[in-house]
């Protein structure tokens, strides 16, 4: 008796008093996805709700005591909040990292162009994207435009009443021969062509009358010229908002739930952390990840080593020795079991929707490659505070292993010398325009990353 592994679902052992918390969690998730489409908005929106709990901005050689709050804004794009804890950092920081950035079509730099009395913005893919998944679908604008004067405009074109645009595909009845290619090939990365306007100028002496329209449209609205889309970071995402999935609504369906619901998940364990943690607790939004991680903004970035470092050296302590007794839960999405696939995961190894939050020993596929293999000593670690927390978990891999595998930021804390393991919310479509997950184990997520913080 009591040997062997039980696997429970998490209506089965959820108390109604609990239920009640999960639906309010996931409202606020909902209202922060929508507020929240790209890693710039991530930070923005996480500003606002750390600064309402306290938070200030962290600044270089800031004296900071237990308790205190503080934020350090990379770039707007990447993200470090910290509660500083009772224990010196040279007893270690507990740390829960995730992903802000999204599968998207970014603008290329010279984006505008007319074709046969249409305007068009040419796209350029950022991340694993399934190309066919992204015609035909309303699609906003959103990011930023540097202008030559030095200053820079906050976009969200076709947001809220505001027209949207729509990549074309070809109807079926001419789709013989696009029909008989591989899915991957059926839409040529050169095709995410955003449809954006048909109203010629007046002037018929002018070459292109149509994107002139376009482009005086934006002039006379932001002050744009063409030349202003080189300096320019915009990012298409789905129109379409977060919303309840289910007859018993029991899923969310989102645009970029990889990796905005661990995101949101360790914000509000960080935000909703009511006595002063015994280590100091960090929570990071990184940017970057969908691409490897690189960059001034991305996990492998030394702005991590500059926060943390700042705070190490206000106590004295040296950030190897902190990193050294730190440890990283890398709070990111894995593959939920999908019964329409089953070909490619072998269901015991698998995380399966509303059975909680699923640790990840190893991402990597075929023989594990290029994978941050967490050490058995960290996965008992990680077991021992969940349970102890009644946070329901899993362990999963990701899919068979001749099949693939992922990638995550576990492999940049680790490589710090920060004891670090991946765990977060299973997903269904992951990578899609439109991603689905168990409210369950949204909440399972969050309770995870609060006993993280709150470990000794
Ligand atoms: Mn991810
Ligand atoms: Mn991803």
């Amino acid at each position: 008796m009591g040997v062997l592994i039980e696997k429970k679902n998490g209506y089965d052992v959820i108390s109604a008093e609990e239920k009640t918390a999960m639906e309010d969690y996931c409202k606020a998730y909902i209202d922060f996805m929508n507020a929240a489409k790209t890693e710039r908005e991530c930070v923005v929106e996480c500003i606002k709700l750390a600064e309402a709990k306290g938070f200030v901005p962290y600044k270089a050689g800031m004296e900071l005591k237990p308790g205190d709050k503080v934020y350090y804004n990379n770039r707007g794009k990447n993200i470090d909040l910290a509660v500083i804890g009772k224990k010196s950092l040279v007893y270690g920081a507990n740390i829960a990292a995730a992903h802000t950035d999204s599968p998207r079509l970014d603008l290329k730099p010279n984006p505008l162009y007319e074709a046969e009395e249409m305007a068009f913005l040419k796209t350029h893919y950022y991340g694993g994207i399934k190309k066919f998944q992204w015609v035909t679908i309303p699609l906003e604008l959103h990011g930023v435009v540097c202008l030559k004067d030095g200053s820079k405009l906050e976009v969200k074109f076709g947001h809220g009443d505001e027209p949207k645009f729509v990549i074309t595909d070809i109807l079926p009845h001419l789709g013989k021969q696009q029909a008989a290619k591989p899915l991957g090939e059926a839409i040529p990365g050169e095709n995410l062509n955003l449809l954006i306007g048909s109203v010629p100028v007046e002037d018929k002496e002018a070459k292109t009358r149509v994107k002139q329209y376009v482009m005086e449209l934006l002039n006379e609205k932001y002050g744009m010229v063409e030349e202003d889309f080189l300096s320019a970071e915009l990012e298409t995402v789905p129109a379409f908002d977060a919303t309840e999935i289910g007859f018993d609504r029991s899923f969310i369906g989102a645009y970029g739930h990889d990796d905005r619901v661990c995101a949101f998940a360790e914000l509000k364990a960080l935000l909703d952390m009511e006595e002063i943690p015994e280590r100091t607790a960090v929570c990071i939004f990184a940017d970057k990840e969908e691409i490897g991680s690189m960059g001034i903004t991305g996990m492998i970035s030394q702005a991590f080593e500059h926060f943390m470092n700042d705070m190490c050296k206000g106590q004295g302590v040296d950030l190897y020795d902190c990193f050294a007794k730190s440890f990283c839960l890398s709070a990111d999405v894995t593959a939920a079991l999908d019964p329409n696939f089953m070909e490619v995961f072998e269901a015991n190894n698998e995380s399966r929707v509303n059975h909680g939050i699923a640790i990840c020993k190893y991402t990597g596929g075929r023989g594990k490659g290029g994978a941050s293999d967490a050490n058995a000593e960290t996965v008992a670690y990680v077991r021992k505070i969940f349970t102890e927390n009644g946070v329901l978990w899993q362990l999963t891999e990701m899919g068979k292993i001749d099949e693939g595998g992922g990638g995550t930021v576990a492999l940049d804390m680790a490589n710090r010398n920060i004891e670090t393991i991946d765990a977060g919310v299973p997903v269904l479509s992951m990578h899609a325009p439109f991603e689905v997950v168990a409210k369950l184990d949204c909440y399972m997520t969050y309770k995870g990353c609060k006993a993280v913080f709150e470990a000794r």
